[in-house]
């Protein structure tokens, strides 16, 4: 996929704009504060329809502004494959209103009738200093990481995602007000036939890419292998790869006996709201939890190995390359990951990227091959 537009109104302090983009891509470069990371955070935006640094919607109008609207026309690109539908290019539109505190969505100008309906249609992936947090923060990155990915490349997902979300809220609130009553336990049969659909989207989408993760992994640091692997929020789940019917039974005994407990705390303790990805280096004997154990080169690595996973994901369960969005990646890797970094940049990103720099110099990727712009105060330079 590629963006082939982008109209901006109103957003942070980009200056009113449509910006047409080249198909294999651009360099955006400029000094400190001047617009790049929120120019990636508007691309980014149209593909979750939030914004990147989990700003809340009111904070991207702009200052003294009510509403801010985004549009891109996205473009099937030629070595994807079709459209359902074989429609060859979309406009994805998303407005909001301060007054109001409304967002509307519009997918080829109709609007969409459930929020999710207007996400993954740029095919998008983003690349941030700030992803080293998927390694360094604590269990509810990494199933919001999950969550997304999952969202945008495995239909029913986020179905059952959000109705697992729904049902735990209304299983707490029981918790909260009644103990034991029957109402606590009649929401366990929904929260299990949810929740364990959710467990085995997971377990399955983390076996499938295991194997890229370590590869990946393997090639930027230069021999390291590394692992992923899911410490379910289910006790007693069966060994090997998980089949719903397991996982739904093991689900439902671990609420009954997790009841005592639930009521006494108020909240619901086992099921995949509490689920870990572990992320371990130098898989086998001796496997190390990157989290505690990884240098920050190395837990950049691993951070970077899930963005790329992330974009090999697109490629396998949709069929699309990816647009890449890389917001100066390159400024915290040691000469040595950055080389490796490219190399395996050069061999699988064949689509369109937008990157940003503050130094021309620190353009490694497609330095010859993209145009460049400028920025200035939140204005575009082409
Ligand atoms: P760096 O190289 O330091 O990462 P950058 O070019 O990526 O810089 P941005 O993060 O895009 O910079 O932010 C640029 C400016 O946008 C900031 O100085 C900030 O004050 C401004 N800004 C943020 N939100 C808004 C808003 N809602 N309205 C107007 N300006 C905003
Ligand atoms: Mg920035």
């Amino acid at each position: 996929m590629r963006l082939a537009q982008l109209v901006l109104r109103s957003f942070r302090n980009l200056v009113d704009d449509a910006l047409e983009f080249p198909p294999e891509g651009v360099a955006v470069v400029g000094p400190n504060a001047q617009g790049k990371s929120n120019l990636l955070e508007a691309i980014y935006y149209l593909e979750v329809l939030r914004s990147f640094r989990g700003a809340p919607d009111r904070d991207l109008v702009r200052f003294g502004g009510d509403v801010f609207r985004l549009q891109g026309r996205v473009v099937t690109a030629e070595n994807d494959a079709p459209f359902q539908g074989g429609r060859p290019e979309r406009t994805v539109a998303a407005a909001w209103q301060r007054s109001g505190g409304r967002k509307k969505v519009t997918l080829d100008d109709v609007e969409t009738e459930r929020l999710g309906d207007g996400v993954g249609h740029v095919c998008a992936v983003l690349f941030t200093p700030a992803d080293l947090a998927l390694v360094d923060d604590g269990p509810h990155v990494r199933r919001r990481y999950l969550d997304i990915v999952l969202s945008l490349s495995e239909p029913g997902y986020m179905a059952a995602l959000q109705r697992y979300r729904q049902v735990l809220s209304q299983r707490n609130a029981a918790l909260k007000a009644g103990g034991h009553s029957p109402q606590t336990h009649a929401w366990e049969p929904l929260l299990v036939d949810a929740g364990s659909r959710v467990t085995v989207f997971r377990s399955r989408w983390i076996d499938t890419m295991a194997a890229s993760f370590s590869r990946i992994h393997e090639e930027i640091s230069g021999g390291t292998g590394a692992r992923m692997t899911l410490d379910s929020g289910i006790p007693g789940l069966p060994e090997g790869q998980l089949e719903l019917e397991g996982v739904s039974e093991a689900l439902e005994v671990a609420l009954r006996e997790a009841r005592d407990r639930d009521v006494r705390l108020g909240t619901t303790t086992v099921g995949p709201h509490r689920d870990e990805l572990l992320l371990l280096l130098a898989p086998g004997e001796g496997a190390q939890d990157v989290r505690r154990f990884g240098s920050g080169g190395q837990r950049r690595s691993v951070a970077l190995g899930l963005r790329l996973l992330e974009a090999e994901t697109i490629r396998r369960r949709r069929g699309r390359e990816p647009l890449l969005l890389m917001d100066d990646v390159f400024a915290e890797l040691d000469e040595a990951r950055s080389m490796r970094l490219l190399d395996l940049l050069h061999r699988t990103a064949v689509g369109q990227v937008i990157l940003t720099a503050p130094r021309k110099a620190e353009i490694r990727f497609r330095q010859e091959g993209i145009e460049r712009w400028g920025i200035r105060d939140g204005r575009i330079l082409r």
